[in-house]
């Protein structure tokens, strides 16, 4: 075999992850996701998402049952829609009603916050849980799931896996290739990961 040498440039997962391909939510076609701006749109019917801030609430009812006097308290947090009424009913004597709920500790969280799991290198097993949707790049392999944001990312882990010898530096340890399961590190899979990502380059 030729000798092929692979320079770990200590890329990061972030490095791969501005744009990321899925499936289209709509029609399953091949649609981008750009993490920048929190967009996703499919170039083949037109979808077009956005994710926008969440809101959330913390909701309370305190009361006492209209029926046997009891106190009943409790609180949910993090509830993101504010209903006009909530039906309870009592633990003792099992007297349900609807009551008007009190929400208090409104809090904003910025899609920000909640798009960086395309950027979390452990997701392992992932699917989208900003868009409900799945990659594109991807192929189980095994027990496991190889995947890549996107064209670049796939190539960046081809010139990875089909080196032969493989250069890292100590430092940072935590860049992309250092964070890679074992499944892809091992050399014994080469040739079946090599066939994968030819298949996914022509996807
Ligand atoms: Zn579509
Ligand atoms: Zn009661």
């Amino acid at each position: 075999m030729q000798t092929q040498r692979f320079k770990d440039n200590n890329l990061y997962l972030g490095h791969f992850s501005n744009q990321v391909l899925v499936h289209c939510p709509k029609c399953r076609n091949k649609a981008t996701v750009d993490t920048c701006c929190g967009v996703l749109s499919c170039d083949t019917c037109g979808y077009y998402a956005m994710k926008e801030d969440k809101e959330y609430y913390r909701l309370e009812i305190q009361l006492n049952c209209p029926q046997c006097g009891k106190r009943i308290e409790f609180a949910i947090d993090k509830v993101t829609e504010k209903k006009e009424k909530m039906r309870v009913s009592c633990p003792p004597c099992g007297f349900a009603h609807a009551y008007k709920p009190k929400y208090t500790e409104h809090s904003i969280v910025n899609y920000k916050e909640y798009i960086r799991d395309y950027k979390r290198p452990q997701r392992n097993e992932r699917e989208d849980c900003v868009f409900n949707t799945d990659l594109w790049l991807k192929k189980p392999y095994k027990n496991h799931l190889f995947w890549a944001n996107n064209y670049q990312h796939l190539d960046y882990l081809k010139r990875y896996i089909q080196a032969t010898i493989r250069e890292r530096h100590d430092y940072p340890r935590m860049s992309m290739i250092a964070r890679l399961p074992p499944f892809i590190k091992s050399k014994k899979n080469r040739e079946d990961l090599l066939k994968i990502i030819e298949g996914l380059e022509k996807k």
